[in-house]
């Protein structure tokens, strides 16, 4: 079974990555100084922002962010798998739960029985809800 949830996550951070990568290494540290200005460059990043509170945001949100970021989300898909995959033993009858959500009661069983399911991984896609792709599904909690 093609996990098209986790490739579709996959592939809107890894465009968040690519973005962030476009940025010199030595420039993806923004600081606020009246104007938003990188970690070694005496160049402004925006020498003016116009809506208040904006230059605030844009600086916490920095290139260096947003690495960061790609490489928890990654981490959490990585944690929030189809049982198969993770076993690499598909055959039983809980290869499509998710092992990240972990099991329950006496018999074990899945929390959660379908990965597509997982309200972690819905709490990732709902972040690029506005992307192609997204799939209204993956709004329930
Ligand atoms: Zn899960």
């Amino acid at each position: 079974m093609t996990d098209e949830q986790a490739a579709w996550l996959h592939a809107q951070i890894d465009e968040d990555e690519r973005t962030a990568l476009r940025v010199p290494e030595k420039d993806r540290t923004w600081t606020l100084d009246g104007t938003i200005r990188s970690g070694s460059s005496t160049d402004d990043v925006v020498d003016w922002v116009y809506i208040e509170g904006a230059a605030e945001h844009m600086v916490l949100n920095d290139p260096n962010r947003a690495l960061r970021e790609a490489g928890l989300k990654r981490r959490i898909l990585a944690i929030h798998r189809r049982r198969a995959d993770i076993t690499g033993q598909p055959g039983g009858t809980f290869d499509d739960c998710c092992h990240g959500c972990g099991y329950e009661g006496d018999c074990d069983d899945p929390v959660v029985g379908n990965v597509n399911d997982c309200p972690e991984r819905h709490a990732l896609a709902a972040v690029y809800d506005d992307r192609p792709g997204y799939q209204e599904m993956w709004s329930q909690p």
